[in-house]
């Protein structure tokens, strides 16, 4: 055993120490290619796309990785890309980036800002943002292709350069997935991630093996009451009393009934009822997101939900409640292979250096990355820091403070950031398919 893992470790250092040396010439392809990729962030940048409509921008990316000397599919699961690169026989890998945008009024002065408008799907008028980094994240996609398009004479196997399309609404991976991913292409031996993350500097890297993102549930309930004038409640069921009282008491799940040790989440995000003030409805809803770690927990909480509305609704006298688990929304939890993550880190410190890559603790943030390794590829997902050096410093003494990913001024300090994502992506590929 002891033999095992001094040979496993001595193989890793040796691959590690190969990476550095292959990094000159990352560094050197990617130096050549940077101002076309900068260009290409930029244009993401400027032009963003609400989840599921993603047509400019999977087109563009498309074309970039046509560039990069991929074969390109289009259109799978909604406006899903995939490039294959292929250089003989080996191990296929897979890596995956997220287009969609959010939709947010950009405030962030940028020349290449979005003024991008839309009606949403309630036809509401919304601005549209790159908030959460995905530009990057695509142009990284883009980079790495046409970084080991030219490093052929360094690697044998097959690498899918996955464009995932409305990663924010949670349905993306699972469309891509339900339209035969893994069966018009070849299920990959593994599946690689990245994204950007505003709290930490520029240059750096963070990882967690094992369990790294939460199980995210929607829950809808429907509080029932008895409509009537807002002078004679004695006459009516109030469903906003009960409505409050379903408040109070899903946080009394929380408190009361998980266990303290084990990280969970409900918030009530959305609460809705009533048209005037001397009226009192006949319903309410409320829209929830649930977030936990355990399956068990999972399960425990959701019928508790139930429980807390049936409770409150009957108590007063008011219709059964209509509590409703849209499992089409459903996002499992991100499970990072810890062999693959401990690999790949060391990868990553012999690269950047061990002061540059950082472990990170378990976050209730959703990813749908997750339903890839859910379907059977192991995987592992790892943050870029986006945040300027400097920026960060102010920040950090009681300046001003650093706008994270989903704010509407988030920037990304993008010439380092796409750098260490190329970079780093590139050497964890070579690293792999090398990898036995
Ligand atoms: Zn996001
Ligand atoms: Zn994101």
């Amino acid at each position: 055993m002891m033999l095992c893992l001094l040979a496993l470790s001595l193989s890793i250092w040796n691959f590690a120490d190969a990476a550095i040396v292959t990094d000159d010439l990352i560094s050197k392809h990617h130096e050549l290619n940077a101002s076309y990729l900068n260009e290409l962030y930029k244009q993401f940048h400027a032009q963003p796309e609400l989840s599921g409509r993603e047509i400019l921008t999977s087109k563009r990316l498309a074309n970039a990785l046509k560039t990069a000397g991929c074969e390109v599919r289009e259109g799978v699961g909604g406006h899903g890309v995939v490039g294959v690169l292929k250089n003989g026989d080996g191990r296929v890998i897979m890596i995956r980036a997220d287009m969609d945008a959010l939709p947010l009024v950009e405030k962030t002065n940028l020349p290449y800002a979005s003024k991008v408008q839309v009606r949403d799907d309630n036809g509401n008028l919304v601005g549209v943002m790159h908030a959460c980094g995905h530009d990057i994240n695509i142009t990284c996609l883009a980079g790495v292709a046409s970084v080991l398009g030219k490093m052929k004479d360094q690697w044998r196997g097959t690498i899918l350069f996955v464009g995932q399309p409305a990663e924010e609404t949670g349905k993306g991976a699972r469309a891509m997935l339900d339209d035969g991913l893994f069966a018009k292409f070849r299920k990959p031996d593994l599946a690689l991630a990245l994204h950007c993350d505003g709290r930490f500097p520029s240059g750096h890297v963070n990882y967690r093996a094992g369990p790294m993102q939460a199980n995210v549930d929607s829950v809808e309930i429907i509080v029932k009451g008895k409509g009537g004038h807002g002078a004679f409640p004695d006459k009516a069921i109030d469903p906003i009393v009960i409505a409050a009282r379903v408040v109070r008491d899903l946080q009394l799940i929380i408190s009361r009934e998980r266990d303290p040790l084990d990280p969970a989440v409900i918030t009530v995000g959305s609460i809705h009822g009533g048209s005037k003030h001397n009226i009192i409805p006949a319903e309410v809803k409320m829209e929830l997101t649930v977030r936990t770690v355990r399956n068990s927990t999972r399960n425990k909480i959701l019928s508790a939900i139930e429980q807390v509305a049936r409770t409150a609704s009957l108590g007063a006298g008011a219709p059964e409640p209509v509590v409703r688990l849209n499992a089409s929304e459903f996002i499992p939890e991100l499970i990072n292979d810890a062999e693959l993550t401990m690999k790949t880190v060391k990868v990553f410190e012999s690269l950047l250096g061990k002061e540059k890559v950082h472990e990170r603790p378990m976050s209730l943030g959703g990813e749908d990355f997750s339903q890839f390794v859910r379907a059977g590829v192991p995987g592992f997902y790892y943050f870029l820091g986006s945040a300027d050096p400097k920026a960060l410093d102010i920040a950090k003494q009681g300046g001003k403070p650093l706008s994270v990913t989903h704010s509407d001024s988030y920037f990304p300090d993008y010439v380092p950031v796409i750098k260490t994502g190329v970079r780093t992506m590139v050497a964890a590929v070579l690293f792999h398919l090398a990898d036995k």
